[in-house]
């Protein structure tokens, strides 16, 4: 019998680090528009978001491969298991599931704006746009609208950290005269959304413990 430790399993990226995040504002602040720095933020989101998206698929039972990356499935039984039709690759479904289970890796009401995301980043040739692209994500909410404020901040999939430090950290991050107007607006709007937010309200913390990010 084969041990849990011999199975292949999924890697998921990490979120990302807020001082990797934080030189990049303080970077745009001065007005310098570093090009590399705003590559390694935004590919190390978008590795992330890939992340989300493929425990999406994972959820909704269709594992992708870690070996040859094709989507699984997932058999029926008591000890159930996701097998790859195309190369062989199998793994108990329980072991598989753990590897993404509690590591805010759920795109949930996050989905339709991590996959516009991926597809606008790839995409894209400008770095003040990807910039831009950056920006409006890590400030989005699960199932947010144009006129409703959503619910769990997105930052707490994509930035290491707790809720209750995450979102003083946004708010805090030094935006500089070389962003464009809509940046800014793009923060005022979320500053609103969040007030309005019953996740700033204390949902889904723990008791005693400041929501934080009142603003
Ligand atoms: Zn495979």
């Amino acid at each position: 019998m084969k041990a849990d430790t011999d199975y292949r399993l999924p890697v998921w990226a990490y979120r990302l680090r807020k001082s990797h995040i934080e030189r990049l504002y303080r970077s745009s602040a001065r007005g310098v528009l570093d090009e590399d720095l705003i590559d390694e933020v935004g590919f190390a989101l978008l590795v992330r978001c890939e992340s989300m998206l493929q425990v999406g698929e994972a959820v909704h039972g269709r594992p992708p491969c870690p070996t040859c990356g094709a989507s699984a499935r997932v058999d029926r039984g008591p000890t159930r298991f996701a097998r790859c039709d195309a190369c062989g690759w199998e793994c108990p479904w329980s072991l598989y599931q753990k590897t993404y289970q509690r590591k805010n890796l759920n795109a949930g009401g996050m989905t339709p704006f991590v996959r516009e995301f991926v597809t606008k980043f790839s995409a894209s040739h400008s770095h003040g746009e990807k910039l831009i692209l950056i920006d409006t994500l890590i400030h989005r909410f699960h199932w947010e609208s144009a006129t409703g404020s959503g619910g769990r901040p997105g930052a707490c999939n994509l930035i290491e950290g707790t809720m209750s430090d995450i979102m003083p950290f946004l708010d805090r991050l030094t935006y500089g005269a070389s962003l464009p107007a809509d940046v800014e607006q793009t923060r005022e709007e979320w500053r609103r959304k969040w007030g309005r937010n019953p996740w700033s309200k204390g949902k889904g913390q723990k008791p005693n413990k400041p929501a934080g990010g009142d603003a």
